[in-house]
Order: structure tokens, then C-alpha cells, then sequence
């Protein structure tokens, strides 16, 4: 029987540590400070999952900028996409003639981040840009652009920084792998 209540039980190896999530942001951030001088973008962070991803990248960009968010969710309660998104909690923001950059923690298919710029395009903006912590390249299934990102990630389901299961142990303050035990027992 597999428990599932602290880290120790449910993660099977450590991916990124701390260390290794505080070296992407410092890059990623004075790479952003450099693209966006002289602009003052709209950061839109991609509900639940990017919050902690973007609260330490946003502090290492030397630039004005606000901050929205979007929650759109194309996977269930599981780790199984539906192959549909849909606008759970839109932004608050006018983005006509704003420079948007979406923040989010990874980019799987694709679908999940085609579905935001096309949005944002499509209501006027000027710029959608895209920087996730992670991503799942090999699994890209639509055709869209990732400007900015951490890391590449394989085909394994991680958790942690932000990242969950069932909507659970985004408070690890690392990315790691879930056991499969762990999604098993939810699985069955
Ligand atoms: P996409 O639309 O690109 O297929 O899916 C993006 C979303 O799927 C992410 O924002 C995230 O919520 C979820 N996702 C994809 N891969 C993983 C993973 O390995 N772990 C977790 N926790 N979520 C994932």
C-alpha cells in the first residue's frame, strides 16, 4: 500500500533542485530584462501551476511590468489530457497594444499555450511571447512557438514548484518524479 501524504513517500527522484530552478530564473530574467527594455509588459501568469515559477522569475527582471493571470485547463483532475481547453477564470487586463508575456510552468502538447496566444492575439495584442519553467518538446503535438524556457524535460510526469497531481504537491520546493505507485493508486 502506497502512501501518499508527505514527499518522501510519493517522489521517486529529484529532477531540479532548488538551486537548479533559482540558476533558470536568474538566467531567463536578465534574458527578459534584456528583451524587454524600454517596454513595460503585461506578464500573465498560467493558473495554479506557474505561480511559484513566476514569482521567482518576475524578481529577477529588471523591468515595470504588471501582472495578470488565466486559468484555462485542458487536463483533468489526472495527469491525462482531454484534448479541450477552456477559459476557467479569464484575465482582468485589456491586452489591445500590450506586449504579453505568458509565464508558465511547462508546455506538454502545446494545446494549453496555442489556446493563450491565440486568445491574446486575437484580442488585439501586441506581442505574446511565452517563457515556461519546462519543456516536454518531444511531445509537442500543435504548432506553436516557446520563446523562453528552463529547461528541456522528458516524457516522465513531474511534480513539485508549482507542478501537481490531483491538484496536489505543488509545495515542493523541487521538481521531481512521481512514483508510480502514486499514480496507480489514483489511476485504479
Ligand atoms: P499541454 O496543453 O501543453 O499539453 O499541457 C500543459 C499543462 O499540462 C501544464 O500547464 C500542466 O498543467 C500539465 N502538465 C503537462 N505535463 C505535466 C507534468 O509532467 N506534470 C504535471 N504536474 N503537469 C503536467
Amino acid at each position: 500500500m502506497v502512501k501518499a501524504d508527505n514527499i518522501n513517500d510519493i517522489i521517486d527522484h529529484k529532477l531540479f533542485s532548488e538551486d537548479d530552478i533559482h540558476e533558470m530564473c536568474v538566467r531567463l530574467g536578465k534574458q527578459l530584462t534584456e528583451d524587454y527594455a524600454g517596454k513595460k509588459p503585461l506578464v500573465v501568469g498560467a493558473l495554479k501551476g506557474a505561480i511559484y515559477f513566476l514569482t521567482d522569475l518576475t524578481r529577477q527582471m529588471d523591468v515595470a511590468h504588471q501582472l495578470d493571470f488565466i486559468d484555462v485547463s485542458s487536463y483533468g483532475d489526472g495527469f491525462e489530457s482531454t484534448g479541450k481547453v477552456k477559459i476557467v477564470t479569464d484575465l482582468a487586463t485589456d491586452v489591445k497594444d500590450r506586449d504579453v508575456l505568458i509565464v508558465e510552468d511547462i508546455v506538454d502538447t502545446g494545446l494549453t499555450l496555442k489556446f493563450m496566444k491565440d486568445l491574446i492575439k486575437k484580442r488585439g495584442a501586441k506581442s505574446v511571447k511565452c517563457c515556461a519553467m519546462l519543456n516536454k518538446e518531444a511531445r509537442r503535438n500543435v504548432d506553436v512557438d516557446l520563446e523562453y524556457y528552463g529547461s528541456k524535460v522528458g516524457n516522465e510526469f513531474v511534480v513539485g514548484y508549482g507542478l501537481d497531481f490531483l491538484n496536489m504537491y505543488r509545495n515542493i520546493p523541487y521538481v521531481g518524479v512521481l512514483k508510480p505507485e502514486v499514480i496507480q493508486k489514483y489511476v485504479n
